[in-house]
């Protein structure tokens, strides 16, 4: 199997890149951030429990979120591979990945990342407000949190798939394309 992570900081551009590599790799794109969602359109009990999180830029409890994407990959037995896209967003995400993996005799191939500075994530994000509709886009002080939180929890992430060899950053500054570009030479190298 070839699996990804795609991974930065909200705002980065990974669901707009996703769409481009599971074409170009034929995977399945596991996007948490949008499962979520749906659950709040179709008002599931887990929806109602991601909502409150969500709403205020809090990452969902670990337990949550990992049990959900368990069952995503396990939703989809025909995969060649899948593009983890918004997980793992903590440590403790990337060990029980890294073990539900093994356990299938599977591993993460690479995680890629892209890199955009603070300022420009903030711009991104308000300006998508107008159009993607998501609440935690709209309000600067979710925005904060959601990029504070990031730095906190999240970044640290990276240095896990560093040690193990597997970490590869481009920047995700430029058009769609050539940050399109750069991404599939950083994971074809
Ligand atoms: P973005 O990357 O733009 O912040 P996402 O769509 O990936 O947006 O995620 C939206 C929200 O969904 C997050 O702010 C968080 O509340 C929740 N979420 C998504 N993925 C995870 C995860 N792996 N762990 C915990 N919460 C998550």
């Amino acid at each position: 199997m070839r699996n990804i992570v795609l991974f930065g900081p909200p705002g980065a551009g990974k669901g707009t890149q996703s769409e481009f590599l599971v074409h170009h790799y034929g995977l399945v794109h596991l996007s948490t951030g949008d499962i979520f969602r749906w659950n709040i359109k179709d008002k599931t009990e887990l929806g109602k429990l991601a909502q409150s999180y969500m709403d205020q830029g809090k990452l969902v409890p670990d337990e949550v979120t990992i049990s959900m994407l368990k069952a995503e990959v396990e939703r989809n037995p025909d995969a060649k591979g899948f593009i983890f896209d918004g997980f793992p967003r903590t440590t403790a995400q990337a060990e029980a990945l890294d073990a539900f993996l093994t356990q299938r005799e599977d591993s993460i191939e690479a995680m890629v990342a892209l890199l955009v500075p603070e300022d420009e994530l903030k711009t991104r994000l308000l300006a998508r407000a107008a159009t993607s509709g998501r609440a935690d886009d709209a309000n600067p002080e979710v925005v904060q949190n959601r990029i504070d939180i990031y730095n906190a929890e999240t970044a640290p992430v990276a240095e896990f798939y560093k040690s193990a060899g597997k970490y590869k950053a481009v920047s995700g500054l430029g058009s769609i394309e050539e940050i399109t570009e750069r991404l599939v030479s950083a994971i074809d190298d």
